[in-house]
């Protein structure tokens, strides 16, 4: 039998010493990890280094055996962007001017330079830095005024250079795409199609037995938690289409009544999807969550098809002048309680004239807990205008900005039900 093709392998190196502060979040290495997965790479290893050359020349080495590195940032005018040579030291290859280059650059920033009276030989200076690059590198046009870099180390790894500032960075990344030495190694990836199947609901331990009694031969299967989402991501090995396909199957037949999505689609997504389709407005009453909700459904392009309102009742008095909620309901159970979020439900239903109604009411922290309602303490309820209710009251952990994101999850799952879409035998 033939050895099916393996992976090449990609190490992707984040540079920036701001990156280390935890001031500033990363988001280059999962926008690299995720394009490369998608491109058939195995990325093997993400690593944020600070802006000593030697740091990154270590990590570099490190690397040395894959077949593919990205770097990002370090490519700008300043002393400190030192990627290019650090990468030219390690493919032994000497940087040299490029006069096309530097003239290109050069007209990029003339019109600003000579506006701002900034045009001078600092501005040369740093232009004619920027135009400096490894022998025998492919040029990648500058997005912003750093071009990047595509430079083979003999025997070695192809090594991608890219700007730092996302935005350029996700600028380039087509270009690099399409540049030769890349464009080659990507032809050699073998391309399968990757399985997504999206839980709510659902434990990772769940899964893990599940896994168990099942045969992933060929199948490389990760889990992710995110938040009250559990994702299961199956990417067959060439060859292993069909077992992926056997595996996901099984996967969906065990925990249908947990399933949202087989192909990856998000809650967000088909609740717009299913909302539409049905012609149906949803109104929020929100109390712990404060709007989240209500800005949650509206995030989408084209949600007022089906979006109509909503309420941000905190104080009794709001939930009882703004939504009807009886003072005597309040009084008697509590303003945490499944009969207040029922009437948050039915009282923003009833004052926008909507199809679907939520209400949400809880007890986010870090005060205000009791032993019968402690903190995660979170009423919900969803009601629609024929007739039916779909009530939970839920403890969710973690500190008050995780119970408010987790109680519009929990909700956004409520309506994704109302609808239809999920629950016990809506995918057969
Ligand atoms: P510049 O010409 O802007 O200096 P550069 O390629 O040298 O470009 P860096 O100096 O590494 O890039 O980064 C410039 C700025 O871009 C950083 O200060 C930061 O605001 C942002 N940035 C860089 N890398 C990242 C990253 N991985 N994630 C988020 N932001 C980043
Ligand atoms: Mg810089």
């Amino acid at each position: 039998m033939p050895t099916p093709p393996t992976r090449p392998t990609a190490s992707v190196l984040v540079t920036g010493s701001e990156l280390l502060t935890g001031l500033l979040a990363d988001a280059n290495g999962p926008f690299l990890s995720r394009a490369l997965g998608e491109l058939g790479i195995e990325v093997r290893r993400v690593v944020l280094v600070g802006d000593r050359p030697e740091d990154l020349r270590a990590e570099l080495d490190s690397a040395a055996g894959d077949d593919l590195v990205v770097t990002s940032g370090g490519l700008g005018p300043t002393a400190d962007d030192l990627t290019a040579d650090v990468v030219a030291a390690f493919c032994g290859a000497p940087m040299e001017l490029d006069a096309g280059l530097r003239d290109r650059i050069h007209a990029k920033v003339a019109g600003w330079a000579s506006r701002s009276g900034f045009d001078g030989p600092a501005l040369d200076a740093a232009t004619d830095k920027q135009a400096r690059v490894p022998r025998g590198a492919t040029v990648l046009e500058p997005v912003g005024t750093a071009p990047g870099l595509a430079v083979r180390r003999d025997g070695g790894p192809l090594v991608v250079v890219l700007p730092g500032p996302p935005r350029e960075l996700a600028g380039m990344w087509p270009a690099a795409l399409a540049a030769a030495p890349v464009a080659e190694l990507l032809a050699r990836a073998p391309r399968t199609e990757p399985r997504l199947l999206r839980f709510a609901g659902l434990p990772e331990s769940e899964i893990a037995a599940t896994l168990r009694g099942l045969d992933p031969s060929g199948v490389e299967v990760t889990t992710c938690l995110r938040r009250s989402e559990l994702e299961v991501d199956l990417r067959p090995l060439p060859g292993a289409e069909d077992a992926a396909r056997a595996l996901a199957d099984a996967i969906v037949e065990k925990h249908a009544r947990q399933l949202i999505s087989a192909d990856g689609t998000s809650t967000d997504e088909l609740l717009a999807d299913a909302l539409r389709a049905k012609g149906w407005t949803v109104a929020t009453g929100e109390s712990c969550t404060g709007g989240l909700l209500a800005g949650r459904l509206v995030d989408r392009p084209g949600s007022s098809a089906y979006v109509a309102g909503g309420v941000v009742a905190y104080a009794n008095e709001a939930k009882t002048a703004l939504l009807g909620v009886p003072a005597e309901v309040i009084a008697e159970h509590g303003s945490v309680s499944p009969e207040v979020a029922r009437a948050l439900a039915d009282g923003a239903r009833d004052r926008f004239g909507a199809d679907v109604g939520v209400g949400i009411t809880g007890v986010a922290g870090p005060d205000g807990g009791t032993e019968a309602k402690p903190v995660g303490y979170v009423c919900l309820c969803v009601s629609t205008a024929v007739g039916e209710v779909i009530a939970r009251d839920v403890q969710l952990p973690g500190g008050r900005t995780d119970v408010r994101e987790r109680s519009v999850d929990v909700a956004m799952h409520l309506l994704l039900r109302a609808t239809g879409v999920t629950g016990a035998g809506a995918h057969r």
